[in-house]
């Protein structure tokens, strides 16, 4: 039976506005203590079969936007590794029990992306597990803000560098082998790529190099069959903001710049992974699709 009621719900109302307090927890940040908590879907996607017999690898898939991308491409039919740190073993099982109540397999990965010997791994262990991988989402982000360039400490710099450009390409460089024509890949870039914070200079430059990266081995890519799209998230309520993603005195209007005035949720990311995840999107290649609440972007 289909929820009429939710099909034409007003997207201004159909969350409401998070005002977190202006407060500071340590990195990575936990769903499980997130303050309001996030939706991921765990009691609305309904899945209609788009990614049946697929074997998809998700990064940062224990929480946040990766937690709602790997609870969606289960419920389309999907068998899910996810990836994160060892820290974050409470939120990985949550979605653990996610997929496995779908009826799929899961793979839980905790460990350092910020290592290439992991990164390649992880592959090796999802084709092991799962008998191959035909969709890649590198998800996993670091985001510390900071003020004054004199005081961005160059090991931050360094794994953010390394979390968000190096991972990526150390996974895309060892799946790209595994994967036959149809597969998918997908990355997580932002409307920092677009919109740069002055607080957030490593990580919106990571951010801009996704979307390169994305577009030049999408055009690399195609003619094996296997396509490469990116995401570019709005301001999105998961523990990456208040566990330094953002200055604490912001947190209270997070998401209030968009058009819709308010943050999105995780829920409202998983659609357009599934949609570039499966062949309906057959004829989309490098393109980086904006779900920003309306913040505009190129
Ligand atoms: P999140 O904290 O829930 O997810 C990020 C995940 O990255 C963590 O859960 C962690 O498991 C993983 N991670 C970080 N460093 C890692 C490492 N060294 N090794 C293994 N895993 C590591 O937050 P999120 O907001 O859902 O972030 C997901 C992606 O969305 C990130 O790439 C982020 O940059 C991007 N994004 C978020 C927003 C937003 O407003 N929340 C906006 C635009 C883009
Ligand atoms: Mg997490």
């Amino acid at each position: 039976m289909v929820d009429t009621q939710y099909i034409f719900d007003n997207p201004v109302t159909r969350y409401p506005k998070v005002s977190p307090p202006p407060e500071e927890v340590p990195e990575p940040g936990s769903d499980a203590d997130l303050r309001p908590p996030a939706d991921h879907g765990e009691a609305s996607y309904v899945g209609t079969n788009r990614l049946v017999g697929r074997k998809a690898i998700v990064t940062g898939g224990d929480s946040g936007i990766g937690a709602a991308v790997a609870i969606a491409f289960a419920r389309e039919g999907a068998d899910v590794a996810i990836v994160y740190t060892p820290e974050e073993e409470e939120d990985a099982q949550h979605v653990a029990d996610q997929i496995r109540d779908a009826g799929r397999k899961v793979l839980t990965l905790p460990g350092d992306l910020v290592d290439p010997a992991f990164c390649t791994d992880v592959i090796a262990r999802a084709v092991e597990d799962f008998g191959g991988v035909d969709i890649l989402v590198n998800n996993a982000g670091k985001q510390v803000f900071c003020k004054d360039i004199a005081e961005l400490p160059d090991d931050q710099f360094d794994r953010t560098m390394k979390t968000n450009i190096y991972a990526m390409f150390h996974l895309t460089k060892a799946a790209v082998p595994h994967m036959p024509p149809g597969s998918t890949i997908i990355n997580t870039t932002s409307v920092q790529a677009y919109l740069p914070s002055d607080v957030l200079v490593d990580y919106a430059t990571t951010k801009a190099a996704i979307n390169a990266f994305t577009k030049a081995i999408a055009a690399q890519l195609a003619p094996r069959g296997i396509r490469a799209n990116a995401v570019a998230p709005g301001p999105i309520w998961t523990p990456l903001q208040p566990s330094m993603g953002q200055p604490p005195k912001k947190l209270p209007d997070f998401g209030s710049q968009t058009a819709l005035g308010r943050a999105g949720q995780p829920a409202e990311l998983a659609p357009a992974y599934v949609f570039l995840a499966s062949p309906e999107s057959s004829y989309v290649v490098g393109a980086t699709l904006a779900v920003t609440g309306g913040m505009p972007t190129p």
